[in-house]
């Protein structure tokens, strides 16, 4: 089973009901491995339709259904925009310079103790699918003379 036809059996398995418009949007999704922003799914989807294009606004509410359905994540990546992207494991999250616009991936393990924590301390469930976190990159926080952990 390919992905398409993995996420389709998801979506199918929980009783929702695909029309052509959710599944273009799915198989935009699918096609590119990468996060994409609605722009760039709208793009996807165009060339795959004759005639009839979706809107930006379509294309938003099908991406919020899938979100609710756990199927995809939202992702605001500062300078890149908010982007989409198929929730698959293992999971990961980004590192985002806020002055040079570098972006380290990391791995899901940063969070593992902190859903623990959260699920002890408050009974809560965090879902933590898709993370950026914002800051300096190494590079740029020497060139800010962050001089707080220097050691002589
Ligand atoms: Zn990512
Ligand atoms: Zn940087």
């Amino acid at each position: 089973m390919n992905t398409m036809e993995a996420t389709l059996k998801r979506i199918e398995d929980k009783g929702e009901r695909l029309t052509i418009q959710r599944r273009l949007v799915i198989e935009a999704l699918c096609t590119h491995a990468e996060h994409q922003t609605i722009n760039a799914i709208q793009h996807t989807v165009e060339g795959k339709l004759t005639g009839s294009k979706l809107s930006e606004v379509t294309i938003y509410r099908i991406l919020e259904w899938l979100k609710g359905l756990g199927i995809v994540s939202q992702t605001d990546m500062g300078a890149d925009g908010i982007v989409y992207a198929l929730l698959d494991t293992p999971l990961h999250h980004h590192l985002v310079c806020l002055n040079c616009g570098k972006v380290i991936d990391i791995d899901d393990s940063y969070f593992a103790d902190l859903r623990g924590k959260l699920q002890s301390d408050h009974g809560f469930r965090a879902r933590i699918d898709h993370m950026a976190i914002y800051g300096l990159c190494a590079e740029c926080a020497a060139q800010a003379g962050d001089s707080t952990d220097k050691v002589e």
